[in-house]
C-alpha cells in the first residue's frame, strides 16, 4: 500500500550538455504509473534551474542539500526557504558523503532537518552504517543513534522518505544482498513503531541505496520492506529506466 520511491542522486556529477541530453533522452522518457511510484532527481545545486526548466512536472526534483542555518551571512550556503522559494519542493538531508566528507553530524542533520519541515520542503534522510560497524555488528545501533537524532527536529513524518544506504555499499559495486537490505528495513521499521507510532511505521517509505543497479534492482524491490530505490551512478545512465521499468 506505500507508493514506491525511486531517487536519482546524481552527486557531483554531469556539465550542462550533459545535463540536458540525460533530462531529455532519460529522465523525461520514463514510463511512471503515478498509482504505483513517485520519482526523484537530485542534481547539482547549480543545475536546480536548467533541470527544472524542462523536467516533467511529474517528476519530483530536489536538491541534494540544505544549509543548517537560516538565510544570512552563510557564504556558500543554500538556506531551505531559498529552496522552497526556488520551487524547489525535495532535499536529501544527512548523505553519508555529506556526514564523512563535510563533517556533517547528527546535530547538523536535525537541524536542516528543522528548516527543511518549517519551510515545507519534503525529505529524503539518508542512514547507514559504515563497513566498520557493520562488521562490529553495530549496524541497528547507529542506525536508530542516527534516527533518534532527527526524532524531536521531525514534525510531520508524512513528509520524510527514509533511505536506508549502508556506506560500505555507496559506489562499491557491492550492494546489501536483498535479506540484508530487508533486516534493516524492518528494523528501521519498528523503530517507528516503538519511538513513533504504527501508523507511521505502516505508511513511512523506506527506500534502499547502494550500488543498485538494473541487474540486482527486480530482486531487491521484491522484498515487502523495500519500498523503492536512493540511486547514485546508475541514475546517470540508460539504466535508470530499467530500475523504474522493473520496480513497478
Ligand atoms: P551508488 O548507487 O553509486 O552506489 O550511490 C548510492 C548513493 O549514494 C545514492 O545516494
Amino acid at each position: 500500500s506505500r507508493k514506491l520511491f525511486i531517487g536519482g542522486n546524481w552527486k557531483s556529477n554531469l556539465t550542462v550538455a550533459q545535463v540536458n541530453a540525460h533530462v531529455n533522452e532519460v529522465v523525461n522518457t520514463l514510463q511512471i504509473d503515478p498509482a504505483k511510484l513517485e520519482v526523484l532527481v537530485a542534481p547539482t545545486t547549480l543545475h536546480l534551474a536548467q533541470v527544472k526548466s524542462i523536467l516533467r512536472p511529474d517528476i519530483h526534483l530536489s536538491a541534494q542539500s540544505c544549509s543548517p542555518e537560516n538565510m544570512g551571512a552563510f557564504t556558500g550556503e543554500v538556506a531551505a526557504s531559498q529552496l522552497k522559494d526556488f520551487g524547489v519542493n525535495w532535499v536529501l538531508i544527512g548523505h553519508s558523503e555529506r556526514r564523512s566528507f563535510f563533517g556533517e553530524t547528527d546535530a547538523v542533520v536535525a537541524k536542516k532537518v528543522t528548516l527543511a519541515l518549517a519551510h515545507g520542503l519534503n525529505i529524503v534522510l539518508c542512514i547507514g552504517e559504515n563497513l566498520s560497524e557493520r562488521e562490529g555488528g553495530q549496524t541497528f545501533d547507529v542506525v536508530a543513534r542516527q534516527l533518534n537524532a532527527v526524532k524531536s527536529a521531525v514534525t510531520d513524518w508524512g513528509k520524510i522518505v527514509v533511505a536506508y544506504e549502508p556506506v560500505w555499499a555507496i559506489g562499491t559495486g557491492r550492494n546489501a544482498t536483498p535479506e540484508q537490505a530487508q533486516e534493516v528495513h524492518v528494523f528501521i521499521r519498528r523503530w517507528f513503531t516503538e519511538n513513533v507510532n504504527a501508523d507511521v511505521a505502516a505508511s513511512t517509505r523506506v527506500i534502499y541505496g547502494g550500488s543498485v543497479t538494473d541487474v540486482n534492482a527486480r530482486d531487491l524491490i521484491g522484498q515487502p520492506d523495500v519500498d523503492g530505490f536512493l540511486i547514485g551512478g546508475a541514475s546517470l545512465k540508460p539504466a535508470f529506466k530499467t530500475i523504474v521499468d522493473v520496480s513497478q
